[in-house]
């Protein structure tokens, strides 16, 4: 197959809603991350986002909305969602609640409920509305490859595999959605993201975070969101992360990146940079929300320039600063040491 890639004009979202109601897979940027859509309605759609990807078929796919009213024929609405949605939508949270028949099992990997989310980015809008469809998307990489925060990076993934890539330049959180499930009696975040979980908490008096979101699984432990049990967002390096006083942590790299003779890339904040002197670094800008930003594409760079290693510098548990851990601590197979 030949995968055209156009900047994504009025014209080309034009032709990419075509394809999607044609039942094919299209690239599109979104405010988070790039997706890989399809019409969320249509179980053969579905199931071509799965090939493309590689995905497992156990982890279920988001659905996205760009009006509010198009959320009741997928789900069971609650009060809370409403609050949630009135406080974030269209924005990067994903909401998870019982799922109506209307909704193919191949989505929600056979689960009873559904994720929903309502995106911001003007292209994915224009995309849901002029298919007239929910669109299903995960993000728009290869399993287990790091998300696309560039069309190139979907390239990179997808050329050859779907007909379509939109451009529609960076992507400006960096990473995925946050996930928060409302199906029990407390809101309870179950992948972190742009929308914080004092966010959430500010909103409905009271939120969780599951604990599986800074510890690997347990063997044989149900996984409460079922994409945290996979492999992800891995460079092919092995990468590692340090935590503790930001001399202490620039100390102990240089010196395993020494040893290492150098085939590494240090992935560090912009005012640490000159602890590192004149070693490969890569800046992850100078808070957590640039880290967010930036960290997919760092972990694309270390790729390509087949280093052996990378090092990164730990950010703090709080705020965008969660969800940046969460993807940094799974990059590193949960490879953490304290300096
Ligand atoms: P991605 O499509 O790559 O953004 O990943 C979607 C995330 O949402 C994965 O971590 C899924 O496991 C999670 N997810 C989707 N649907 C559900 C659901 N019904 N219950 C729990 N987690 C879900
Ligand atoms: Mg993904």
């Amino acid at each position: 197959m030949r995968t055209q890639y156009l900047a994504a004009t009025q014209e080309a979202i034009a032709h990419a809603a075509k394809l999607i109601q044609d039942g094919q897979v299209v690239g599109f940027p979104t405010e988070t991350v790039y997706g890989l859509g399809a019409n969320a309605l249509s179980d053969s759609a579905v199931r071509a986002i799965f090939a493309a990807k590689e995905r497992p078929a156990d982890n279920p796919l988001i659905v996205h909305i760009a009006e509010f009213e198009e959320m009741a024929p997928l789900c069971e609405i609650n009060d809370r969602a409403r609050r949630l949605a009135d406080a974030f939508w269209p924005g990067p949270l994903t909401m998870i609640l019982p799922k109506k028949a209307i909704v193919p099992q191949v989505v929600t990997a056979g689960l009873d409920s559904v994720a929903v989310r309502m995106p911001s980015h003007p292209v994915a809008r224009a995309l849901i509305r002029q298919s007239g469809l929910p669109i299903a998307a995960p993000s728009a990489n290869r399993s287990g490859r790091p998300s696309p925060t560039l069309a190139q990076h979907v390239l990179e993934d997808m050329d050859g595999r779907i007909p379509l890539i939109l451009d529609g330049g960076a992507c400006d959180v960096g990473v995925e959605s946050t996930v928060v499930s409302l199906l029990g009696e407390v809101a309870t975040v179950l992948r972190p993201g742009g929308i914080t979980p004092e966010m959430i908490a500010a909103v409905l008096g009271q939120a969780m975070v599951a604990d599986s979101v800074m510890r690997p699984l347990k063997e044989g432990e149900a996984a409460p969101s079922p994409g945290m049990k996979h492999k992800h967002y891995a460079p092919r390096a092995h990468m590692t992360l340090y935590e503790g006083k930001r001399e202490h942590v620039a100390a102990r790299i240089c010196r395993e990146y020494d040893e290492n003779g150098g085939h590494a890339l240090i992935l560090a904040g912009t005012g640490n940079l000159p602890l590192y002197g004149s070693r490969c670094c890569y800046d992850l800008g100078p808070d957590a929300a640039s880290a967010a930003h930036r960290l997919f594409a760092a972990l694309r760079t270390a790729d390509e320039r087949q280093v052996l290693r990378v090092y990164s510098e730990a950010f703090p548990e709080e705020g965008v600063g969660l969800a940046v851990m969460n993807r940094m601590a799974r990059a590193a197979g949960f490879d953490i040491v304290r300096v």
